[in-house]
């Protein structure tokens, strides 16, 4: 449950979505690590309210 409200349009209709493939994120000079990146997103503009690494732990 997501209970953000949109900043821009107001709105509290939010969905998450992943980032796959090429918008991994990539730990630099390490291109074998790579964690999917979840986005938090207004269903009704579209805002991007927070970016997330799935799995932070692999880039220690
Ligand atoms: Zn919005």
């Amino acid at each position: 449950m997501i209970k953000d409200t949109c900043p821009a349009c107001g709105s509290n209709e939010m969905r998450t979505g992943e980032f796959k493939g090429y918008g991994s994120l990539f730990k630099k000079r390490a291109i074998i690590k790579s964690s999917e990146v979840e986005a938090d997103f207004c269903l009704q503009c579209g805002l991007i309210l927070a970016l997330k690494v799935k799995n932070p732990e692999k880039f220690a």
